[in-house]
Order: structure tokens, then C-alpha cells, then sequence
């Protein structure tokens, strides 16, 4: 029973490890993706909605005190469900854009961490494609240019997908692979900026077939590069990448 939860606790933290190495690598790179993390209802000192660690609270701060340039962090959180975790740890804190769209009648409804969201956009249950994509046509956009982010945190739940009866909300697997290029392409493509992604809640079997095929999209549209072709590349990360891609795994646990 303790080497079961030693075990679980090591590998819980080696995968918070791993968020804070994809935020640096963002930095350096332009881009990475994370997909084990986007526990965004955990805040510093309160685990929630099965979050026990505040990977993008962490990831952030971690960001701001140890790589230079880092001064203004967006988080962009289109996961279904409210991100109150980081909104109560970042309530106040002048360097961090919140940019929240979620549906309103399902858990949280954190009203309290909603003060720190500098643009909110609710919505109800069964939205689909034409006004989800909508509002991020209206509104990423236009935070971008005004809060001009060092770096952007991409929290990309997948829970808004249709047939998720945590999120509710009527996303078509084309809705999900166009929100995620219509993000990649404003914050990357046009204006530049270092975007990290964390792949956060999803609750169907087809989850990791949908984040794998946006991610497929991304490349083909070239908003990413593929890291094993880079050249500075070592070997050994060449083979840490190939047998990572023979193992890979879906999406778990609720945000
Ligand atoms: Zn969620």
C-alpha cells in the first residue's frame, strides 16, 4: 500500500516535472504541448474537481522567477469547465491575462475566482460550432493586442466535445481541430508569441484520437514543427521520442 502510493506520488510528480519543462521549452522553442496536465481547478493551497496540483499556476510562476523575458503571461483556458483554480492563485496579479470561455451551468461556478478573469465568456448547454468559434474569432484576437502577452498558456480541454456529459456543450471533433488552429494561428503564427498547451479534461474514448488528430492539423499546417526533426536535436532525445510514440497513451483524469 505505501510503495503503491509512492509510486503514485512519484509519478504524479515527475508529470508536474514535466509541465514545468514544457512551459521552458515553449519558451525556447515557440511551442510545446503537454498532454498529462490542465489541472486548472487546484489552486496553491485547494486540490478540486479531481485536481490535485496546480500544474499551470506553478508552470507560470515557474516561468516569471527563472526565464528571463518572461514578464506577462495570457492564460487562454477553453477547457469546458471554469478554471477557478489559477484565477484564485492570480486574483489581483497584474502580470496574468485570464481569458476564460466555459459553460455557466456546470461545476464550478466559482463566482469569487471569476474576479480575476479579464475577459469572460459564458456559455449554456448544448453551444455548438458556429457560436463557440464565434466568440474566439471575437475575443482572442483582441486580448492578444491588448494585454500583449510574453507567453501564452493554452489550456485545451477537450470536455466541450458533443457526448461529454461533464462538459455538455455540442463540439463537433472539426470544431475542436479548428479552435485549436484558430489559437496556434493567432498567437503563433501572426503575432509570434511562445504557446504552451496543456490537453486538460475529456471524458469520451475519442478524446485522444481528436487531440491527436488537431495535433496532426497543427503540423500539417506548420503552427508546429516536429521536434524529432529539428536539427539541434540530440540522438538521445531522437530515441526517448520514438519509444514515447510507440507507448502512447489517452487522456485522463476530470477538469
Ligand atoms: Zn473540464
Amino acid at each position: 500500500m505505501v510503495s503503491t502510493l509512492t509510486t503514485y506520488i512519484g509519478l504524479r510528480l515527475c508529470f508536474l516535472q514535466l509541465v514545468l519543462q514544457a512551459g521552458k521549452l515553449a519558451i525556447e522553442r515557440g511551442w510545446a504541448i503537454n498532454i498529462g496536465g490542465g489541472f486548472h481547478h487546484c489552486s496553491s493551497n485547494s486540490g478540486g474537481g479531481f485536481c490535485a496540483y496546480a500544474d499551470i499556476t506553478l508552470a507560470v510562476k515557474y516561468m516569471f522567477n527563472h526565464i528571463d523575458g518572461v514578464k506577462k503571461a495570457m492564460i487562454v483556458d477553453f477547457d469546458a469547465h471554469q478554471g477557478n483554480g489559477h484565477e484564485r492563485d492570480f486574483l489581483g496579479d497584474e502580470r496574468v491575462f485570464i481569458l476564460d470561455m466555459y459553460n455557466r451551468l456546470i461545476y464550478p461556478g466559482d463566482n469569487f475566482a471569476k474576479q480575476a478573469i479579464k475577459r469572460k465568456v459564458e456559455l449554456n448547454h448544448h453551444t455548438t460550432d458556429q457560436v463557440y468559434l464565434e466568440n474566439i474569432r471575437r475575443h482572442l484576437p483582441a486580448v492578444l493586442d491588448e494585454f500583449d502577452p510574453d507567453v501564452v498558456v493554452y489550456n485545451a480541454g477537450t470536455d466541450i466535445l458533443e457526448g461529454d456529459r461533464l462538459g455538455n456543450l455540442d463540439i463537433t471533433p472539426e470544431g475542436v481541430m479548428e479552435r485549436d488552429r484558430l489559437v496556434f494561428t493567432e498567437v503563433r503564427k501572426k503575432r509570434g508569441k511562445p504557446i504552451f498547451m496543456l490537453t486538460s479534461g475529456g471524458y469520451q474514448r475519442n478524446n485522444a484520437r481528436v487531440i491527436a488528430d488537431s495535433i496532426l492539423g497543427l503540423h500539417r499546417e506548420k503552427l508546429i514543427s516536429n521536434p524529432l526533426e529539428d536539427s539541434h536535436v540530440t540522438s538521445e532525445l531522437r530515441e526517448q521520442g520514438a519509444s514515447l510514440a510507440q507507448g502512447s497513451g489517452g487522456n485522463e483524469g476530470e477538469t
